[in-house]
């Protein structure tokens, strides 16, 4: 029997929009669409032998799609199944193929597609996408993977990059069979962009990283901020050969006000005999000695003066605030050689001044004093940026509730912190005309 001829440009092909495809019926069933389509391929070829087909049978498939306005959509593809007339052909039967629906997949490519823009681009949670569209959570992890690694692998995260900076996130939490599990992430830092993440925190890790790359990538860095660990620093400086290590001021700064905080506990145990609380002179202050000067209102300052002076008997909090101070004003120095200067005073003072906490400090910034003075000369970089990509990275974490597989969780951040996504924008429907302008 002849079946009728199906217009390929009816609207509802035209809103289906997936070539070499017509729609042929759309019905509603408990708020969900179902469209039924086949190929405009009405013609078969044989596989082997090239000879003209004919139609042997039809068969039913069902496949998600991307949702119609808010109705979820089912495709029915009512595929064909063709024959070999030729009496010679080995080949018999066959069903016909689409690049859009693959075989026995349960949704379609562009769904997929989407699926992995929605958790790679967006951030959201494979379950909820996974709800979305009535597949199963690995159904769209697949999907994740399949598109979402030769994204990665065309756009190349670490290519042409010369300033990196390096930062350690949790990946796992602690429990009763192992502690906290660690991840090193590889920032641009001047694209803001995850280059890639390692499993651990060791200067092995990351020197196993850089040695993984070409040589020209690593020649390439001319720039590498950290803080102050180690492990990193001597990574950097084996792996990236051209790189000048420069100390990240967030952190030097803020051990500068720990050590405020540390001296003001000593003390206040001294002079008290107890931990701080409220009445406390010390304690009372708490707060204000962690700010900058600058940034102080006249009521701070007195606050702070009556403060020291109450509970603060050997001025050794005192001392120490002044440190930290003057440790922050050296980044306000003009050039590398007034920073040098600088440092030099505030580290024989600091050594000198008979607090425990600010002579351990300026020991510590003292073998730091190279990538400290860097930063004068290395156009000011600091790891800011790593510390913005940080926060994206804990946002991956958080939605996905905590994650157990590295590479899974590795792919979802360098897709959602890591690369560029090219997307089509909407054309404006109303633009700023005059006569719409308040
Ligand atoms: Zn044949």
């Amino acid at each position: 029997m002849e079946r009728p001829q199906v217009n390929n440009n009816s609207s509802a092909t035209v809103m289906l929009g997936l070539e070499g495809m017509a729609v042929l019926a759309v019905s509603e069933h408990d708020g969900e669409l179902e469209y039924a389509i086949e190929t405009t391929a009405a013609t078969g070829w044989c596989p082997v032998c090239g000879a003209i087909a004919r139609l042997h049978d039809r068969r039913p498939t069902w496949v998600r799609d991307l949702s119609a306005g808010d109705r979820p959509v089912t495709l029915v593809w009512v595929k064909r199944i063709w024959r070999c007339v030729h009496p010679q052909c080995e080949q018999q039967t066959w069903t016909e193929t689409h690049p859009a629906i693959a075989p026995r997949a349960s949704w379609t490519e562009r769904a997929r597609a989407h699926a992995c823009r929605r958790v790679g681009r967006d951030g959201h949670a494979v379950a909820a996408v996974a709800r979305e569209f009535g597949v199963g959570w690995a159904t769209v992890m697949a999907a994740v993977r399949d598109h979402g690694e030769p994204l990665l692998q065309r756009a190349c995260p670490g290519a042409a990059a010369t300033a990196i900076g390096v930062d350690e996130t949790a990946f796992t939490r602690a429990n009763a069979v192992c502690g906290t599990g660690f991840a090193t992430g590889i920032v641009d830092l001047h694209r803001v962009r995850l280059i890639d993440v390692v499993p651990g925190r060791s200067r092995k890790v990351l020197a196993d990283r850089f040695s993984e790359q070409p040589d020209v990538w690593a020649s390439a860095v001319t720039v590498a901020a950290l803080d102050l660990f180690r492990g990193y620093g001597a990574a950097l400086s084996a792996g990236l050969p051209n790189a000048v290590r420069v100390l990240d001021p967030f952190h030097v700064v803020r051990l500068g006000f720990a050590a405020v905080d540390d001296a003001r506990r000593r003390v206040q145990q001294e002079t008290c005999g107890h931990r701080g609380r409220g009445g406390d002179p010390l304690y009372g202050i708490r707060r204000v000695l962690r700010r900058g000067a600058d940034n102080l209102t006249e009521h701070a300052w007195a606050r702070l003066l009556s403060g020291i002076e109450a509970g603060d008997d050997d001025g050794q909090v005192a001392k120490a605030w002044v440190a930290a101070q003057e440790l922050r004003a050296i980044y306000g120095c003009r050039d590398g050689d007034h920073a040098a200067n600088r440092l030099y005073d505030w580290t024989v003072l600091g050594i000198d001044s008979g607090v425990a906490e600010l002579a351990r400090l300026a020991r510590t910034i003292t073998t730091w004093r190279e990538e400290f003075l860097a930063y004068f000369n290395a156009g000011r970089i600091s790891n800011g940026p790593t510390e913005a990509v940080n926060l994206l990275i804990k946002k991956v974490k958080r939605v996905g509730h905590g994650f157990r597989n590295f590479s899974n969780y590795r792919l979802r951040l360098l897709l959602h912190c890591g690369i560029r996504w090219n997307h089509q924008i909407p054309t404006p429907l109303r633009g700023r005309l005059p006569r719409l302008a308040a």
